[in-house]
């Protein structure tokens, strides 16, 4: 009997350790456990903001441009940058960034936008732009402009004080001057590097895009221009815009992708923001901006993997150009099939770079 009550007494200590050792076990193992899963989970710092520009894709390579053309190119697209990143620093909204950055790129004759369009085939300058906020989807797009100065500006006001998405001519023009759009005399536009390309493009009987390149033995000369900005903004909101004067000597109304949403904009905050430039039938008829998102959004690819296969789909029905976007979290693309593409990129981690050539 005494020994049995020894033995129930042993019994129960030991029992007792073993629950203490193995809840401490249990214990130690979920200590461990979160703090593994904690180091695993770290996010990568957290980019707050980050705004990527493009000045137009083409034949921009080495050797091309004077060291002057190149520095002021550089400038331009720094300066646009910088301005941006002091806005999105002050906590503005993508959209607004968006607009304020293509703005300067507008007003420099250097890019086919604004001030530096290129002629339509009558011998005047005919835009087209869209902004896109990637928070509700709204958006906003003019086509066929003559008269204002700031075309971006003029589709902000159409995503913003029209019940409208999509406005063409002189009649949404005017609705964009009458809800304070800026006006510009069609003499603004005319710069003398723009007329003498329209002049050669008339003679040779070419539809021509900007930032030219005999390519092929065809000796057709392969120009983009255009300009574009996609942002992300400390909120954390997503905007993508674009503004363009289309090709040189183009006809019967022309229309290209730049101020059609989902062909050379989009932005969507569940995947990323896009803006696209290269011949715009080609970006139209693969639904280039839209695609990224779309296979980002239906498909999970990353931002990367999906501008990887947009870039070959684009390839596969030979259209030629490129396209800048950043997602969520403030990964960006700058991707094209040209020899070069004017563009930048600027982060809240201090990231900067601004570049023309390709590899
Ligand atoms: N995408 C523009 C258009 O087709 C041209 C360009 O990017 O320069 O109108």
């Amino acid at each position: 009997m005494e020994y049995y009550k020894q033995y129930k007494s042993n019994h129960y200590k030991i029992r007792a350790r073993m629950k203490y050792i193995i809840s401490t076990i249990i214990l130690l193992l979920f200590f461990i456990f979160t703090a593994m899963s904690k180091i695993s989970e770290r996010p990568q710092k957290k980019i707050k903001y980050s705004i990527v520009i493009h000045g137009g894709a083409g034949g921009i390579r080495k050797g091309r441009l004077t060291e002057q053309q190149e520095k002021d190119y550089k400038n331009t697209l720094t300066l646009a940058l910088k301005t941006g990143e002091e806005f999105l620093k002050q906590d503005s909204s993508a959209v607004f960034v968006v607009q304020e950055v293509i703005k300067i790129l507008e007003d420099s004759p250097l890019f086919n936008a604004g001030k530096g369009a290129v002629f339509n085939n009558l011998g005047f300058n005919e835009m087209d732009a869209s902004i896109m906020n990637g928070s509700n989807l709204n958006c906003g797009a003019l086509a066929g402009i003559t008269n204002l100065k700031n075309p971006i500006e003029g589709a902000k006001i159409v995503m913003e004080k029209s019940k409208h998405v999509f406005l063409y001519g002189d009649r949404g023009q005017e609705f964009c001057i009458k809800n304070g759009a800026t006006y510009a005399d069609s003499s603004y536009f005319f710069t003398e590097k723009r007329h003498k390309q329209y002049l050669r493009a008339i003679k040779r009987d070419k539809v021509e895009l900007d930032h030219g390149e005999i390519e092929d033995g065809s000796n057709e000369i392969k120009k983009f221009g255009t300009v574009g900005c996609v942002v992300l903004d400390s909120k954390g909101n997503l905007a993508a815009g674009t503004s363009t004067g289309g090709l040189t000597n183009k006809k019967f109304g022309r229309i290209g992708d730049s101020p059609i949403i989902g062909a050379g904009t989009y932005a969507d905050n569940k995947t990323c923001a896009v803006s696209c430039t290269g011949r715009g039938e080609y970006f139209i008829r693969g639904t280039i901006a839209r695609d990224i998102s779309a296979l980002m959004e239906y498909k999970n690819y990353s931002l990367k993997k999906a501008g990887i296969k947009t870039i070959e789909k684009l390839n596969s029905i030979d259209g030629r150009g490129g396209f800048i976007a950043v997602d969520k979290k403030g990964n960006y693309i700058m991707l094209f099939n040209t020899k070069g593409m004017y563009r930048g990129i600027s982060n809240s981690e201090g990231f900067f770079c601004v570049e023309m050539y390709g590899e």
